[in-house]
């Protein structure tokens, strides 16, 4: 059993930075003591040398927002580097058949060259869009999605992307999410947001009228296939889900989705822009849901079903009815196991806070928690959730990550690719919390049991009794 997280610690753990960076990454960092309030500061830049989690806006906008969206073409507009790091690196799955009717595993760059630096790259988009088209001609749109130097040069892709829609009649959408912009993933989902707004969304019609049970499921990306287990509990209410942003969406799909009653935000923090707009735009009411776990899988239907009439309701009740004997099942076989468990989390912008019901289910306690991105209005979200004793990190570095770990030693690790190896060296059970660990969907009632097995697999795993050469072991030193 390992400390508890107090202020002391905290000062601790940051006396190893220059006054300046101790200073500024002391206001990141709080401990939930009786009466503590959650100000913390978040959505700042990170502090040059300290290793930052993070990523950028390139990664917001082109690997989160626009790359799930199966049947357009994203081409990574730049040098080969970025399209190349995120080319299949997450697990947004998508149906249909590849280079036909998906393009998402794909990756297509402009791959800029010296040349292209000093003479500008526009004419070589314009090239690429024709090419790409010819070779897979059923796609059915493209964004263009902007790496770092692009914005530098001073290239003028928007004015490509109209002429080549004309050229092309297919919708051409520019994305300007250099790297550079903002200070994370953040700002490139803000940006990705409001390209859809004047690019897609409206732009056509379906020609049934929307129906009573029409929905959006907005900000779901489709890891290991999440949508999929969400959108059957929908189904399943009786409503009828119009499309998915953007997790194994359609530009069709994207382009008429002013036509329904009710827009389904999971993810709040990269979608609360578009249905900001929505809503001022169309009149479409959205809600906030979480499918993690049953407990709130519970909540969020009934919640969800309130805003329909008595049918949604009395089937929402159906589901729940159906559902909840499986649900105790899992409960039965894993909660024994895990009861009691602590565990720490850090990832991006909704799981530090949408996953903690679902331990919570199995009897874990979440100790502490932490988002690489997130703005106030998550960390509002967050701390009521939270235990007093929990530490909570913003940006955290991976100095402070590895310290928090070693002192607290959590029983479970929940983070990224860039943390799992450090923490599996140190001995801490780990999953990875943004690609499943390559298992999943962890969403819905399809996820659940898949998740309990995973928690336990990492914990219960019997490689945990050998971490230690037997000769070091205290008991067995001479
Ligand atoms: S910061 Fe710039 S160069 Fe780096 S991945 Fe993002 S867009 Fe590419």
């Amino acid at each position: 059993m390992g400390e508890k997280p107090n202020a002391s610690m905290v000062e601790e753990i940051l006396s190893v930075y220059p006054e300046k960076a101790k200073k500024l990454r002391a206001k990141h960092i709080v401990v939930k003591e009786e009466g503590s309030t959650c100000a913390i500061k978040s959505n700042i830049k990170c502090i040059p040398g300290l290793m930052t989690a993070r990523g950028c806006a390139y990664a917001g906008a082109k690997g989160v927002v626009w790359g799930p969206l199966r049947d357009m073409i994203h081409i990574s507009h730049g040098p080969v580097g970025c399209g190349y790091y995120s080319w299949g690196g997450r697990r947004n799955l998508t149906s249909g058949k590849l280079g036909v009717e998906t393009f998402s595993l794909m990756q297509f760059t402009s791959d800029f060259s010296e040349g292209d630096i000093v003479y500008g790259g526009d004419k070589k988009l314009a090239k690429v869009l024709k090419e790409a088209k010819e070779l897979f001609p059923t796609v059915q749109g493209f964004s263009i999605c902007s790496e770092c130097p692009v914005g530098l040069i001073g290239d003028d892709i928007e004015s490509v992307a109209r002429n080549m829609t004309k050229e092309l009649e297919l919708p051409i959408v520019p994305v300007r999410c250099e790297g550079f912009r903002g200070i994370s993933q953040s700002l490139g989902h803000h940006i990705a947001n409001d390209a859809v707004r004047d690019h897609l969304l409206g732009k056509r019609e379906r020609p049934e009228e929307v129906g009573p049970y029409d929905v959006s499921l907005i900000g779901d990306y489709n890891i290991g296939g999440d949508v999929w287990a969400s959108k059957k509990i929908l189904e399943e209410m009786g409503l009828r889900v119009r499309n998915v942003w953007t997790g194994d969406g359609t530009t069709e799909g994207m382009m008429a989705a002013h036509q329904v009653k009710l827009n389904l935000i999971h993810c709040y923090r990269s979608m609360n822009y578009i249905c900001r707009h929505m809503e001022e735009t169309y009149g479409i009411p959205w809600l906030e849901f979480n499918f993690f776990g049953p407990s709130k899988i519970k909540e969020s239907i009934r919640k969800i079903a309130a805003q329909f009439d008595e049918t949604i309701q009395q089937k929402g009740e159906e589901v729940i009815a159906k559902y909840d004997p499986l649900m105790q099942k899992v409960l039965d076989q894993y909660r024994p196991r895990l009861e009691g468990k602590r565990v720490m989390l850090y990832v991006g912008g909704l799981r530090p806070r949408h996953t903690i019901g679902a331990y919570e289910d199995l009897g874990m306690e979440v100790v502490g928690t932490g988002y690489e991105f997130a703005h106030k209005d998550d960390y509002d979200r967050t701390f009521p959730q939270m235990k007093e004793g929990t530490v909570i990190y913003d940006d955290a570095t991976e100095h402070e990550l590895d310290e928090f770990v070693n002192r607290i030693r959590p029983d479970l690790v929940g983070s990224g690719i860039k943390e799992k190896y450090v923490f599996e060296k140190m001995g801490v059970p780990f999953r990875q919390m943004h690609s499943w660990d390559y298992s999943g969907p962890y969403h819905g009632y399809d996820g659940f049991p898949i998740f309990a097995r995973d928690m336990d697999m990492a914990i219960n795993s019997p490689a945990r009794g050998l971490t230690q050469a037997p000769w070091k072991k205290d008991k067995e030193v001479r």
